[in-house]
């Protein structure tokens, strides 16, 4: 009698075991390390990790089954540049004094989930109030539906710099911000803002090197650190775990960051040879952001749109990044994709893919660089980027074959994170 018992719980829980996997018969999937597809194959998923890769097709009794047997499966896309408090519209000024943090939050739950279901299952967020922060371990802890988030906190400038929040604005309202706040103005006020990040519980450091578009000032190209400045940040940041990212329009702010030790240059939109040089000498990554450069050109000529101190720079900007990424990536510099969603609306990360490939990046090496170079600068190269077994289940799925046809990464039909299935 109590061998039956044992040999019933050792049948039950062997069959309890193959209900709770998920079996993903797929067509056709892009092995993003050798660029090259494997067909008709069975990825079986238990739990948040993909644990088999079967040839042909198994569907045993009783599972469950996902079928994928006409369309293209990849692993999820990873954004390096977005913000997932916010969508750039004619109320983000007035938006600073009216919304408080629990209106931010609940902004950011759809902003987030719209990026997961549009494939993206793991982002960098560079810069919002803080509040990403609190997004990102709600996701962790599956209240809310989104990607994978790492996140900078709140951006470092220096005074009346790209990321100041008190740019254009009352002194009566908004005080004198410091190091908390994340303005810094010398060596020790860097060292203590990394720290404030850290503590706040920020995975990464995100600094701007130089004037910016969407910022209430003059320039949007001036260097704003000293590269003291820069190299304080890059090493206080290496003490706690953290790259730093560096937002840089202008050529001599971007030198100073390079040389200072940040690992990603975003925008680079009037990067010289002499910086892509730098680059490659130091192993920084390119984000190029031409998707918010597109944006800000545009709505540039909406009278209105934008505050009169941002328009000439945004018309001056916007056309520059697509060739400047163009001639960046044909000179060798590493690039990592990053979208600066936010400035655009979230969910059309996606687009990011044509304009690259537009700019003369083959598509395979757009999509290596959405998913094995950021999963790299990300330290998470041996769970996310590629479908293989160990890896975490994030996998979704394209109806058309995106190494001919790119614009099928902006129609993502299937989505899994983390063994969960948002989209189907
Ligand atoms: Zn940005």
């Amino acid at each position: 009698m109590k061998k039956l018992i044992l040999l019933f719980l050792a049948v039950f829980s062997i069959h309890n075991t193959i209900a709770q996997s998920t079996y993903i018969l797929c067509g056709k999937i892009l092995d993003t390390k050798s660029g090259k597809f494997h067909f008709k194959k069975t990825i079986v998923v238990e739990k948040n990790k993909i644990i088999d890769i079967i040839d042909g097709y198994i569907v045993p009794k009783g599972a469950l089954t996902v079928d994928l047997k006409n369309q293209v499966v990849l692993p999820g896309l990873i954004d390096m540049h977005v913000h997932i408090e916010q969508e750039f519209d004619r109320n983000t000024r007035l938006n600073r004094y009216i919304l408080n943090e629990a209106d931010i939050a609940f902004n950011s739950v759809g902003f987030a989930k719209s990026t997961l279901l549009n494939g993206f299952t793991t982002v960098r967020d560079l810069g919002g109030t803080g509040v990403n922060i609190s997004v990102r371990n709600a996701i962790n802890l599956g209240k809310i539906p989104g990607p994978r988030i790492f996140t900078a906190g709140k951006s470092l400038a220096t005074t009346g710099g790209h990321a100041d929040p008190t740019n254009g604005s009352s002194r009566n309202l908004l005080g004198n911000p410091g190091p908390k706040d994340g303005v810094v103005n010398s060596v020790e006020d860097a060292k203590k803002a990394v720290r404030q990040r850290y503590k706040n519980g920020a995975d990464c450091i995100k600094i701007t090197a130089t004037g910016g578009v969407l910022s209430v000032a003059k320039s949007g190209d001036n260097p704003q650190f000293t590269i003291e400045e820069v190299r304080a940040i890059c090493q206080t940041a290496k003490d706690y775990g953290m790259h730093v990212a560096a937002h840089a329009h202008g050529d001599e702010g971007m030198q100073r960051a390079i040389i200072g030790g940040v690992k990603t240059i975003e925008h680079g939109t009037y990067m010289s040879k002499e910086t892509m040089n730098l680059m490659k000498q130091y192993d920084a990554y390119l984000v190029p952001t031409i998707t918010a450069a597109k944006e800000v050109e545009e709505k540039a000529k909406i009278k209105g749109f934008y505050p009169a101190i941002v328009v000439p720079k945004a018309l001056a900007v916007g056309p520059q990044i697509q060739g400047t990424f163009a001639k960046a990536y044909k000179y060798g510099v590493k690039i990592a994709f990053g979208t600066d969603a936010g400035v655009f609306k979230h969910g059309n990360n996606g687009k990011e893919f044509g304009y690259m490939v537009d700019a003369g990046m083959p598509a395979i090496e757009t999509i290596q660089s959405a998913t094995i170079t950021n999963a790299q600068l990300l330290n998470m190269e041996n769970e996310i980027g590629q479908i293989k077994i160990g890896f975490f289940a994030d996998i979704i799925a394209v109806s058309d074959d995106p190494t001919k046809n790119i614009t099928t990464m902006e129609k993502i039909i299937f989505v899994m994170k983390n063994g969960v299935i948002y989209k189907k």
